[in-house]
Parts: C-alpha cells; structure tokens; sequence
C-alpha cells in the first residue's frame, strides 16, 4: 500500500473546489475525473456562519443566498493556500434547458468580487448556442495543469463516471448525500434498507446545493427523522420519473433544476404514500418564485398540503422548526382523520349491508 507521501507524489497540482452550488450535481464526476489525472482535489470546508458572513460582505445584498455561500467558500480555499480554483460555467446542460444567470456568470461574478491573486479554473459548458460538448469542457477543466490528449481526458471521464454512477445509486436508495459521497470516493457501494416504518411522509424539494448544505437547510433531514417523518427527494426518482412529473404539471422544462422542483412536485403530488410536500427556496430566486407557484397550484388540486420555507442568511432555526412542526403535526392530524374517516365509512357500509339482509330474510 502506497504511503502518504507516495500518495501525495503522484499529483501534478491542486484544485480546489466550492462546496457550493454545482457541487451538490457534480462533484462524485469531479471528483473521479481530476484525481484519475493525478490532479489533488481539496475541497473547502463545510457551510458556516463565517462562510455566509463573509461571502455576503462582497455581493450586494438582493444576491440569493447560495451565491453569497459560494463566494464564501471561495475566500475559505484561497484562505487554505489554493491557488486553482474550479468555477464552472454551466450555461446549459440540454438543448434550450438553461441555469439562471447567477450560475452562468459565476465566473465572472468571482472575478470582479474576489480580488485576491488566483486562477479561475474556469471551464464552459454550453449545450444550447453553442453545442459545446462536455469533452471541450473537460479539455478546458484541465488546461491549466497542461494536459491536452484528449484520449487521457476521456479515459479519465470515464473514472468519473463511475464515482457518479456509484452515488447516484446509493442516493437512490435513500442514503444521505454524504455517506453516499464518501463510499462512492473509495469505490464503494453500499446499499441500506431501512425496514423502519413512518406514520407520515413528506417530499423534500430544493435544489440540491440548498438541500444538501446542512447549513443552508437547517439539518431538515435530521429534524423530520426526529419528528417520525419520512422524507423523500427527487435525487431519488429517475430521470424519466422526473420528466413524467413535468409533463403532468402541464410544464416544459426550461430552467436545469427544474427536474429538482418541478419534476419531483409532478411526481409526488399525485403519490397518494406522500401526506405533504416541503419546499426550501432561496429568498429572491427567480426561477424558484415561478417553479413554487406551479407546485403550489398544483398541490392544491391534488388536495396535497404544501409547506413553503423561504431562506436568507437571516432566517432563524427557532423558526424554521417551528414551522415544520406545525405542518407535520397538522399532517399527523390529517392523516388520523381520514382514517377514522374511512374506519367510519366501512363501519356504516357493514351496518347498512346487514341490516339490507335481514330486510331480505323477513
Ligand atoms: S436558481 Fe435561484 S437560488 Fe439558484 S443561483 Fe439562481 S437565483 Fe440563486
């Protein structure tokens, strides 16, 4: 087994990557991709009240929260001695299916915020105007370590890949997103069924990098376990499970996380195992104030309770329980008085069809 001084020999450099935004899509390919090349990734550390406090003291204050984490995440690996720094811009991921602005212009959002001395690794990925393919942005990912052979960065790619495949397997399976990351990083594939049962259960919408941030979501996952609450995502549907759930709203697909929201509303709306939806949404997002209102209208055709939490860097815990307390517990109530509901009806319906008989008889 090699040492870790071995281990360290075999890099050629260093990138350092945001534990924000894209990385709650990408990071498992990332990850796979860059260190298949030799590349050391080092990634900054978790979500903080200092990395909001200081991302947010750079961006004017109507910028959305994950952006001003991102930012913060930034100042934490440069502040971590790294010079490399992996700021994507993921323009479009499909044909006519774009990010917001913020997303597309992160690059340069860092370049005129972040007046430190750095490289911007900055690799564009574009499938609408330009068809740029994801090789051109791999071959762009890799430019500043000096590697061009394309036969290199497809092999690699293909390591990537399979990190990817691996999480996206166990985050099917209702794995949290972390311990997904770290056996898909060692090659691992561990599946756990969990046989426990739950009185109600709730989807949890959100893009990923509000979901997944523990900071950002406010731990919600350990909260509803807490509670008795089943929580599903819609990391946990497939792709063609979340297409269906767009085209039952009535929706085309035009922003890239629309598949998170409005795809895993469409589905689980109309799962009658679902009591209730929650959505997180990010105080002054666009395509979130859009997206919410179908979901919402949506819901309340399928008679389906709906839970809107709406996040800054202001918003306190205290109340961000109490409300997902208050929504449960009227799940709880509901629930139990459907049952009762349909215990009552089936009573009556014995009751009625008895007494029909003894009609018949005499
Ligand atoms: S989609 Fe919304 S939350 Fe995400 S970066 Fe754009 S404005 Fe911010």
């Amino acid at each position: 087994m090699p040492t870790e001084t071995q281990s360290e020999q075999r890099y050629i450099g260093k990138i350092g990557i945001p534990r924000a935004m894209s990385y709650y899509n990408y990071f498992p390919f990332w990850y796979g991709f860059f260190e298949a090349l030799n590349i050391q990734v080092v990634i900054s550390d978790k979500t903080t009240k200092q990395t909001m406090s200081s991302g947010s003291a750079l961006v004017v204050s109507e910028t959305c929260l994950p952006i001003k984490v991102y930012v913060g995440h930034i100042l934490n690996l440069l502040d971590k001695g790294i010079d490399k720094i992996f700021v994507p811009s993921i323009q479009s991921i499909d044909h006519k299916i774009y990010n917001c602005s913020k997303i597309r212009g992160l690059p340069d959002l860092i370049r005129n915020v972040v007046k430190r001395d750095f490289t911007i690794v900055e690799a564009t990925l574009d499938k609408s105007e330009k068809n740029q393919g994801l090789y051109t942005f791999l071959k762009e990912a890799v430019a500043p370590f000096g590697i061009k052979d394309e036969k290199i960065i497809r092999q690699a790619s293909k390591e990537g890949w399979k990190v990817m495949n691996n999480f996206k397997i166990m985050l099917n399976s209702g794995i949290s997103f972390e311990k997904a990351l770290n056996y898909a990083k060692k090659g691992q594939v561990v599946i756990v069924n969990n046989q426990k049962s739950y009185p109600i259960s709730v989807a949890v919408l959100a893009h990923s990098y509000n979901l997944f941030d523990d900071r950002i979501s406010m731990k919600i996952f350990d909260k509803l376990e807490k509670l008795d609450v089943k929580a599903y995502t819609a990391e946990q549907l497939s792709i063609e499970q979340l297409q269906e759930g767009i085209s039952s709203l009535g929706s085309k697909i035009y922003w890239a996380n629309e598949y998170e929201m409005t795809g895993g509303a469409g589905h689980f709306i109309q799962n009658s195992n679902i009591d209730g939806i929650i959505t997180i949404n990010a105080f002054g997002c666009g395509p979130d104030s859009i997206m919410v209102e179908r979901i919402s209208r949506a819901a309340r055709k399928f008679n389906k309770p709906v839970l809107n939490l709406s996040i800054d860097e202001q918003t306190g815990e205290a109340g961000f329980i109490t409300r997902i307390e208050a929504f449960t517990d009227m799940l709880f109530r509901k629930k139990r008085a459907s049952i009762i509901n349909k215990i009552n009806i089936n009573e009556n319906a014995k009751q009625e069809s008895s007494a029909q008989k003894e009609s018949q008889h005499r």
